[in-house]
């Protein structure tokens, strides 16, 4: 592991042994409890090792060939390379590697598209729209006037008739369809059909289900789409970032919408990194694993269910999945801090049905860590002991040591 190693080689711990310690704490954190964030996975030390390298020291504001400072001849190539892979991993004809975080790429793609004032419909905040859709304490609920379409209350699934009758009433200058926890594939074709008949553009902000579309676990939005926008984080597991993909006609607005309108320097270093996962994202292995991460989300959610939690949508297509544990007799925030205290971490979400939180869990990181539909299973039932309180925390606390114990997500 080579966070680990970095920190053997003494250079920070002689330096700086209080920043030392909590790297390693937040090593042996992550190492010996389940990481069951929907949003989170383990990165490679490869795209470790090019995030903790020399190129983060430099300045590069500009694009390959077109830089405001000297000595990019180096970085140059990385990013076109980073370019390059992502460009072939999508199939799209444009890639900007750019983008700080994946709200980063969201605004890029309003600047690129949108006016302020300008009508926007997207998933509604309380549906498992992110705060980039609207929330009116992020810019684009302050910039633009957001319009929300929601899921069925019963099925969970998005409501596309309503999706259509909010578009011909509203007539918005863009469509938003992509989501913080909506757990099934997202019908892009009907979005792109709809967008049509009015006269919008289409945006996907797909920055949880990119990592399956580059597996093939995923449709992709890229046909369909005017711009996509992703992070490089979630299941792709590369580096904290945002990607943005576009058709050629779209490529210059959207990169002068990163830079210099919405951003400064590019990071090298995570562009760098951002290379290796597209490089890493490119290979059977991955396929495998997206394949896999599906799979073990099925089973998780099946487990779930068979224990008497309401799963929503009554299953998953991705590595998502939302829950009610309150057949269980908790509600969401309760299970959240009784699950954290046996060492498996996860998020509450808003469920389609009212004001009751839920959780929210995806299977990317331990997927990552090798474990398979067997540990799912086991996991599941897990969650209902502690859940039901039939087992003490202590006792769940054991047994997630033991079986992170034996998936590693980091070896040597
Ligand atoms: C995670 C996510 C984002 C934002 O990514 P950050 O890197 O945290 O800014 C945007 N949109 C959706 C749908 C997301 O799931």
């Amino acid at each position: 592991m080579p966070v680990t190693r970095t920190l053997e080689a003494d250079v920070l711990r002689r330096q700086d042994p209080e920043l030392a310690g909590i790297l390693l704490a937040e090593l042996d954190r992550q190492s010996t409890t389940l990481q069951l964030i929907a949003a989170e996975n383990f990165s490679s030390p490869a795209v470790l090792s090019a995030l903790g390298s020399a190129l983060a020291n430099k300045y590069a504001e500009g694009y390959p060939g077109a830089r405001h400072h000297g000595g990019c001849e180096i970085v140059d190539v990385a990013e076109r390379i980073a370019v390059d892979r992502a460009k072939a991993l999508f199939a799209s004809e444009h890639a900007n590697v750019q983008s700080h975080s994946g709200s980063s790429a969201v605004l890029a793609a309003y600047a690129a598209l949108l006016r302020p004032g300008d009508t926007v419909l997207a998933l509604g905040l309380p549906y498992g729209g992110h705060l980039t859709h609207g929330s009116p304490a992020n810019f684009s609920g302050r910039w633009f006037d957001f319009v929300g379409y929601g899921v069925d209350a019963e099925t969970g699934l998005i409501d596309y008739e309503q999706v259509r009758t909010l578009a011909r009433t509203h007539r918005p200058k863009a469509i938003v369809c992509g989501s913080i926890a909506y757990p099934r594939h997202i019908d892009y074709a009907l979005f792109r059909e709809v967008a049509d008949e009015v006269g919008a553009y289409l945006i996907a902000d797909a920055a949880h289900p990119i990592g399956l579309v580059a597996g093939g676990a995923a449709p992709s939005p890229v046909p369909y789409a005017d711009v996509v926008c992703a992070t490089t984080h979630k299941v792709l597991r590369g580096p904290r970032g945002g990607m943005i993909l576009c058709g050629a006609e779209l490529a210059e607005r959207v990169d002068r919408a990163v830079f210099p309108f919405t951003q400064g320097g590019a990071q090298m270093h995570t562009i760098a990194a951002k290379a290796v996962a597209f490089g890493e994202a490119a290979t059977p292995a991955f396929t495998v694993y997206a394949h896999q991460v599906v799979a073990n989300a099925r089973v998780l959610a099946a487990g779930l269910a068979a224990e008497g939690l309401v799963v929503t949508t009554g299953g998953t297509d991705t590595h998502l999945i939302t829950a009610d544990p309150a057949p269980l007799g908790v509600d969401g925030r309760t299970a959240r801090g009784r699950l954290a205290a046996a060492g498996m971490v996860l998020d509450c979400c808003a469920l389609p049905h009212g004001d009751a939180r839920g959780l929210r869990l995806g299977t990317a990181a331990v997927t990552t860590q090798g474990m398979g539909e067997e540990e799912m299973q086991r996991i599941a039932a897990l969650f209902a002991e502690v859940l039901r309180g039939e087992t003490e925390s202590q006792k769940a606390r054991d047994e997630v040591r033991e079986l992170t114990g034996r998936f590693q997500p980091y070896t040597g």
